[in-house]
């Protein structure tokens, strides 16, 4: 173990040296900034004074060249060499809810979604405690690196984990997952993190707005409010945004809760229409942010938005409610799928 400490402040946490600084210093409970833990979106910075680091990710997206000129580096992409005096600047929203764990996981089941979207169901020896919204990363066979997922099942005692992944064409890790991960085969499962997760205690109606892979958190935090008796007072509007009609998903997973169609609605739409979507499809064609815009309409201000997927979809949304129509950012919780 190393110790990392923490520049102008008493605080200090140790690290394994198998662990990314981020990992250690949010299994030690602290408010390490973030967002992906996949080094795109440089969260994490952090500037070394002391010591020495492995960085796992030479080219991370998430580092500019002026970044790495002033020796900057990201939590999430180094791996603690020796003791290390940092400087880094805490995020108290950052602080994990359940400070994330280590584990071994078995693939239990897989389950097609879509054409290009399958369920991978793995399971824990210990119970899986997140909150709904949150993902885990996951480390595979051959594979450089991890890959963050969200969950879309509940917190349960029987420790299952379930994922909707999306295949990436050339995409290393949703590949090994579709063709080499077979049922019975054990992966590294790291988690939970992430800061888009359902707040209870808010008395507004939700929206969920999910883009292309972003289904699987929105459908964590439907189940939730489903099972927690909220949408006795709560409202849920579920957006998905889809390519083609084809990509479509969500509905068959929604209609079995209770309240759907009443509760619950459904919006979908897609970017576009082809000649070959049979039969031909009848329902909304366009950019979801403008579908919000639409349904939503003057109630913009009286929810809460949480939404996943493609970092130009969710960049739309963000200009809609906050430059447009000024939603307070309170207001709003949200996952980048880079
Ligand atoms: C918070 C979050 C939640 C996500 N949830 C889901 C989900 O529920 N379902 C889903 O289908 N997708 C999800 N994604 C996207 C997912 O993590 C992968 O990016 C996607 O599956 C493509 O991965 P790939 O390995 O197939 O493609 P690749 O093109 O091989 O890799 C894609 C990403 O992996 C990271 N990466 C690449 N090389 C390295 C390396 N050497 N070391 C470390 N990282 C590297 C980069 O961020 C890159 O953008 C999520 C992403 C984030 C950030």
């Amino acid at each position: 173990m190393t110790e990392i400490r923490i520049e102008g402040s008493e605080q200090s946490f140790t690290c394994a040296p198998s662990d990314s600084l981020l990992a250690g210093g949010l299994r030690a409970g602290l408010g390490m900034p973030y967002e992906c833990t996949a080094g795109a979106c440089g969260t994490c910075k952090f500037e070394l004074l002391e010591g020495d680091v492995e960085v796992l990710w030479d080219d991370a997206p998430g580092l500019s060249a002026r970044d790495r000129a002033k020796n900057r580096k990201l939590a999430c992409q180094c791996r603690p060499l020796t003791d290390c005096r940092i400087k880094i600047r805490f995020d108290e929203a950052c602080m994990p809810q359940v400070n994330p764990l280590k584990q071994t996981a078995t693939l239990i089941a897989t389950n097609e979604i879509t054409h290009d979207i399958r369920e991978f169901r793995f399971a824990t020896d210990t119970a899986a405690t997140f909150r709904p919204g949150q993902f885990a990363t996951l480390q595979l066979p051959g594979v450089r690196g991890t890959r963050a997922y969200s969950m879309s099942n509940l917190p349960n005692g029987k420790g299952e984990w379930h994922f909707q992944v999306r295949r990436v064409k050339g995409g290393n890790a949703s590949n090994t997952l579709f063709d080499q991960l077979h049922v019975g085969d054990q992966i590294t499962l790291d988690g939970p993190f992430g800061m888009a997760f359902l707040r209870e205690d808010s008395a507004r109606d939700v929206v969920c707005i999910a883009g292309g892979s972003g289904l699987a958190p929105m459908v964590s935090i439907a189940r939730a409010m489903a099972s927690t008796g909220q949408l006795a007072s709560r409202r849920l509007h579920f957006f998905y945004g889809a390519r083609t009609q084809r990509d479509v998903c969500g509905e068959a997973l929604l209609e079995s809760l209770p309240g759907f169609g009443e509760r619950i609605r459904f919006y979908p739409s897609v970017s576009s229409t082809q000649e070959q979507d049979a039969p031909r499809w009848s329902g909304r064609v366009g950019f979801i942010h403008e579908y919000v815009e639409e349904i939503m309409g003057a109630d913009l201000h009286g929810h809460d938005y949480y939404m996943a997927g493609p970092p130009p979809m969710i960049q739309a949304v963000l200009d809609t409610l906050q430059t447009r129509h000024m939603v307070d950012k309170s207001q709003i919780y949200f996952d980048r799928f880079f």
